[in-house]
C-alpha cells in the first residue's frame, strides 16, 4: 500500500487531498499544526478509516517531523502547510514568513535527511511535491497566460513567501538532487472553503441576506479550479512527474470577480428563492492595495506529459458548491461565527 504524508492536510485543499487518497485506498499521515484555518471537521467522513492518521506537528519543529518521517518512512511527501490568505499577508506578514519560508526550509531539510538514509527501492521511488500557487508570477494583462517558464514576478507578502519555497525547493532538486517537483496552481473552490474565502462569503452572506462587497470594480480575472480536480493533479504529478520539474494546474475556467458573484446570485435564486434577487446585495467597495488583475494558467505540460484533465466546468463546480453549502451549516456554522467574532468579513476576497 503507498504511504504518503500529507502537510496541512485539515486545511482546504489538504483535507480534499486527504480524502482522496484514502478513498483510493492510500494510507495517509496527516501532519497539521491546526491553525485557524485548519479544521479537523473537513477529515470527519474519513477520520475513522483504517488508512488515515492524523498528527499535530508543526512544520517548522524539525525533529517532530523527522519523528513522524522515520515512523511512517511515506513513499511520498505532500506538502500544503501553509499561511495561504492574501488578506490577511498584507496585515501581518510574520506567521507567512515563518511558515512558507523557514518552515519550508526545515522541512525539507529534514525529508532530505530521512530520504539520504533511505536505501535500494525506497530511495528510488520516494518524490517530495510542494503545492504552490500561480500568484509567485505575479499580474496578468488582458491577454496571456501563464507557463511554467513565465519569470516570477509576486506582488503580495504572501505570494513573494510561496515564491521564495519555491526556490528553495528547486535548489534543493537542483543542488542536492532531491526527489522533488512543484506544482502551481489555480484558485481553488469547492466544498469545505473557509467562510473567509469569496465565494463561501458570497454564499453565505447572501443567504444570511448581508451585503455582498466586492473589491474596485469586479473586473479583477481569476482561473477557477475544483478543488477535487486538484486533489486528482496532486496525486498524478506525485507519482508521475518528473524531478525538478514544475507543473502548472488550472482548469481554463477564468472568471471576472462580479461574474462569480453573480453565477452564484443566480444559482441560490433558483435553489432558495428570496423576496428579492440576491444580486440586489452586491456592494462595490475600495479596491485591495496591489490588487493583481489577472490570472490564468496554461494547463497544456501537466495535460500533455501526465493525462490529466479537469472534470469540472465552472458551472458544474459552482453549483455541487452552493449546494454542498446549502447542505452543510454543521460545517460553516461555527467557522462562520468565529470569523464574525474575529470582524474579518469586510470585504471579498477571491486568494
Ligand atoms: P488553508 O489555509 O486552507 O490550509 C493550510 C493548512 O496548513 C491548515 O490546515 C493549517 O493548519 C496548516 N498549517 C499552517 N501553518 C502550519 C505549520 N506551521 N505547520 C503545520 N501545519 C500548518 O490553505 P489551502 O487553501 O488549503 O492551501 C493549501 C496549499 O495550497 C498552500 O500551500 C497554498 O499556498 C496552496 N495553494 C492554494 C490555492 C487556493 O486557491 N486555496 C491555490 C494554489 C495553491
Amino acid at each position: 500500500m503507498r504511504k504518503v504524508l500529507v502537510t496541512g492536510g485539515a486545511g482546504f485543499i489538504g483535507s480534499a487531498l486527504c480524502r482522496h487518497l484514502v478513498g483510493a485506498g492510500v494510507d495517509v499521515l496527516n501532519v497539521d499544526n491546526l491553525t485557524y484555518a485548519g479544521n479537523l471537521a473537513s477529515l470527519a467522513t474519513i477520520g475513522n478509516a483504517p488508512n488515515y492518521r492524523f498528527a499535530k506537528i508543526d512544520i517548522c519543529d524539525r525533529a517532530g517531523i523527522a519523528e513522524a518521517l522515520a515512523g511512517f518512512r511515506p513513499d511520498h511527501v505532500i506538502h500544503l502547510a501553509a499561511e495561504s490568505h492574501v488578506d490577511r499577508s498584507i496585515t501581518g506578514s510574520d506567521a507567512f514568513i515563518q511558515t512558507n519560508i523557514l518552515g519550508t526550509f526545515s522541512l525539507l531539510e529534514a525529508a532530505r535527511a530521512h530520504w539520504l538514509g533511505l536505501s535500494g527501492d525506497g530511495r528510488e521511488t520516494f518524490r517530495f511535491l510542494h503545492v504552490s500557487t500561480d500568484e509567485v508570477y505575479g499580474s496578468l494583462g488582458p491577454d496571456g497566460l501563464f507557463v511554467e517558464t513565465t519569470p516570477y514576478d509576486p506582488s503580495s507578502p504572501y505570494s513573494a513567501s510561496k515564491a521564495a519555497s519555491d526556490h528553495l525547493v528547486s535548489a534543493w532538486a537542483h543542488t542536492y538532487k532531491f526527489p522533488a517537483v512543484i506544482s502551481n496552481c489555480s484558485n481553488n473552490y469547492g466544498p469545505y472553503h473557509f467562510p473567509e474565502k469569496l465565494i463561501p462569503l458570497v454564499i453565505l452572506n447572501a443567504m444570511h441576506g448581508k451585503p455582498l462587497p466586492v473589491y474596485g470594480a469586479g473586473t479583477n480575472v481569476r482561473d477557477w479550479l475544483y478543488v477535487e480536480d486538484h486533489a486528482r493533479a496532486l496525486d498524478v504529478i506525485v507519482s508521475r512527474g518528473r524531478i525538478g520539474e514544475k507543473y502548472n494546474v488550472g482548469g481554463r475556467n477564468e472568471r471576472r470577480n462580479i461574474d462569480v458573484v453573480r453565477t452564484i446570485c443566480a444559482i441560490l435564486d433558483r435553489l432558495k428563492p428570496a423576496v428579492r434577487p440576491y444580486a440586489d446585495l452586491i456592494t462595490f467597495v475600495a479596491d485591495r492595495p496591489g490588487h493583481d488583475l489577472r490570472y490564468a494558467i496554461d494547463a497544456t505540460k501537466l495535460e500533455r506529459e501526465l493525462g490529466w484533465r479537469a472534470q469540472e466546468t465552472f458551472d458544474t463546480g459552482i453549483e455541487k458548491t452552493v449546494r454542498w453549502y446549502l447542505d452543510n451549516e454543521w460545517w460553516w456554522r461555527p467557522l462562520r461565527e468565529k470569523v464574525y467574532a474575529g470582524e474579518r468579513l469586510g470585504v471579498l476576497a477571491e486568494d
